[in-house]
């Protein structure tokens, strides 16, 4: 069995080890050390990467009970320098430890579990048992960066017989074997096999970003150290750009952007309501068994509105919108003829499709205007 050296020190970041196998897996090979600072994929942290010689180790992984870390090419065996990529392995610490601060805080404001944890590429979710409020989260993220700021050492126990019984520690399973705990004084005692850092503040901050609902309970996603802070960055660039576009302070960019949609509201009943002059104008002087109007520019909402007003003055109005090469939309309207039959031979000789109900059909062709025109005349 691998000796586990993430164990006595989780700052371990190269060491030199005897390389025991090495095995091809598909396109991969899985390398096996007599000792290793890799940590394997487990308990919702992902598996560390790195270097075992000249061999990038993309995943650790666990497979009963052995360490198998996937190599891009294969070791020779023997002595190697490994050397873990420790930027990542520090990220995943800040964010388990930051994840155990909120969860054990939870758990002791709301008496629920945490019944669910992944860490992500990008942020981190964990899933409660029960809901929570919005008021219970803004103040267990309160309550978490507390935590974070008084600094508190971050400790492994490994209690053995009747002393297990001393401890009241959350576990999301049975556990068989030596149990290890991890201890934040005053704030969580959970089982664990991941990697921490020594103290809290070096998580930094805890912020919860969202929280959606999951099954019986809650699913809250949590931006944690270094990842908290490139998500603070995003953010306030983004925050920036709109307050520039609009002219308004960042704190204030909601209510302007509150105001701008309903500028935005005034504007399209205007617009509508000149666009229904428009079509009386144009349709003034129409009339007779049937007309077909070429109105480009305007959407199919305009022509359905447009083909609407001209049935009060023809038996079958039609309003086309678009041009030779790219088409055409259509809206077909009639107070006394069943459109849907028009409909039908509209898209059968102009390359069509669409349809609707006996008074209003809708669709477009691909046709030109003068092969549009000719059918219109010959119906
Ligand atoms: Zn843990």
């Amino acid at each position: 069995m691998t000796e586990r050296l993430y164990y006595k020190d989780q700052y371990i970041k190269e060491f030199t080890a005897q390389v025991i196998s090495c095995t091809a897996n598909g396109s991969n090979f899985e390398v096996v050390l007599d000792k290793s600072a890799f940590f394997p994929e487990g308990g919702g942290q992902p598996g560390d990467k790195g270097f075992i010689a000249d061999a990038q180790v993309i995943d650790t992984i666990e497979k009963d009970g052995e360490v198998y870390h996937i190599c891009n090419k294969s070791v020779n065996l023997g002595k190697a320098d490994c050397k873990l990529d420790f930027d990542y392995r520090f990220a995943n610490m800040q964010q388990h430890s930051g994840e155990h601060i909120f969860s054990g805080v939870i758990h002791s404001m709301c008496g629920c579990d945490n019944v669910g944890f992944h860490m992500g590429e990008n942020y981190v979710t964990v899933d409660f048992n029960t809901v929570i409020t919005p008021d219970q989260l803004a103040e267990a993220e309160r309550l978490s960066n507390e935590a974070v700021f008084r600094n508190i050492p971050i400790v492994s126990l490994y209690p053995i017989g009747k002393e297990v019984e001393k401890y009241n520690y959350r576990s999301k399973k049975e556990i068989d074997g030596q149990l290890r705990l991890t201890q934040i004084e005053g704030v969580d005692l959970c089982a664990c096999c991941g990697t921490h850092v020594r103290l809290t503040g070096e998580i930094g901050i805890i912020k919860a970003v969202s929280m959606a609902k999951n099954k019986s309970g809650v699913r809250i996603t949590l931006q944690i150290g270094r990842k908290a802070l490139a998500d603070y960055t995003e953010k306030n660039a983004s925050v920036h750009a709109i307050s520039n576009l609009l002219c308004a302070k960042t704190d204030e960019v909601a209510e302007a952007v509150e105001k701008l949609q309903a500028k935005m509201r005034d504007a399209d009943f205007r617009y509508a309501a000149l666009k229904k002059e428009l079509f009386a104008e144009k349709s003034k002087n129409i009339s007779g068994e049937k007309c077909c109007i070429f109105d480009n520019g305007g959407s199919a909402d305009d022509a359905r509105v447009f083909a609407d007003m001209l049935a009060d003055k023809v038996k079958i109005a039609a309003v086309f919108s678009g041009s030779d090469e790219d088409g055409y939309k259509y809206a077909v309207v009639s107070r006394t003829e069943d459109c849907r039959e028009i409909g039908k031979s509209l898209n059968a000789s102009c390359n069509g499709r669409g349809g609707g109900k006996p008074d209003m059909i809708q669709g477009s062709v691909s046709a030109t205007k003068e092969s549009i025109e000719n059918f219109f005349n010959n119906i």
